[in-house]
């Protein structure tokens, strides 16, 4: 049994990640449960380095092979921001970002709204080998909100395979067609092909 270490203390995210990537050969814990803390800067300028910045940092800390993700929305009109940066696009709350995404978006014509969600998720061992894979879902960037379910970005990014925004569909629902689902399975796919 190999324990893997997330470098996350958010409940949801590691209760997503246990439900598709535990098994009898691999176990998950927070930084808590490991008893390390680690926040280092976010200094890379894609995903995948962010990932790799926090797996890294959880695997020095504890010694065990670490996964961390980084995760955002990405606009094609206003060429792929807010990207890494939006947890924090501007300051204030998500209410707040959101209003911001829509105000930058203003003048973008219907048609043109597309955007992604894009999660990667990186896994660093301490023998130093490190991959990562990245989980995408596209849709439209609406005019404005809708639904009162999810979180961050979610009220505007219209699904038009779901007919919805991400807020609007359950969450069991989201959690099996998301950017991070589909990094989880392409990370269960990895650790299957290595053997791990
Ligand atoms: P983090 O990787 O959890 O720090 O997320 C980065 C930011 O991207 C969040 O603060 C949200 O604004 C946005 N984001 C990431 N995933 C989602 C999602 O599933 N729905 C809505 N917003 C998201």
């Amino acid at each position: 049994m190999q324990t893997y270490v997330i470098a996350t203390n958010n409940m949801h995210k590691l209760k997503e990640i246990r439900a598709i990537l535990e098994t009898d050969k691999r176990r998950f814990i927070s930084m808590e449960e490991a008893h390390i803390h680690t926040d280092p800067e976010e200094t890379g300028t894609t995903f995948e380095e962010n990932a790799l910045i926090k797996a890294r940092a959880a695997c020095l800390a504890s010694g065990l092979p670490a996964m961390a993700d980084d995760s955002g929305i990405a606009v094609d009109a206003l060429n792929g921001e807010p990207g890494i940066r939006s947890a924090r696009y501007c300051e204030g709350s998500d209410e707040d970002r959101v209003y911001f995404l829509l105000k930058n978006m203003e003048n973008v014509p219907d048609g043109q709204r597309g955007g992604r969600f894009v999660s990667s998720i990186a896994c660093v061992f301490p023998d130093g080998t490190e991959f990562t894979v990245r989980g995408e879902c596209f849709g439209e960037i609406l005019r404005e909100m809708r639904g009162q379910g999810g979180f961050g970005y979610d009220p505007v990014f219209y699904d038009p395979n779901e007919g919805a925004t991400f807020a609007q569909i359950p969450q069991e629902r989201k959690n099996a067609i998301s950017h991070r689902y589909r990094a989880l399975m392409k990370m269960k796919a990895e650790l299957e092909a290595r053997g791990l």
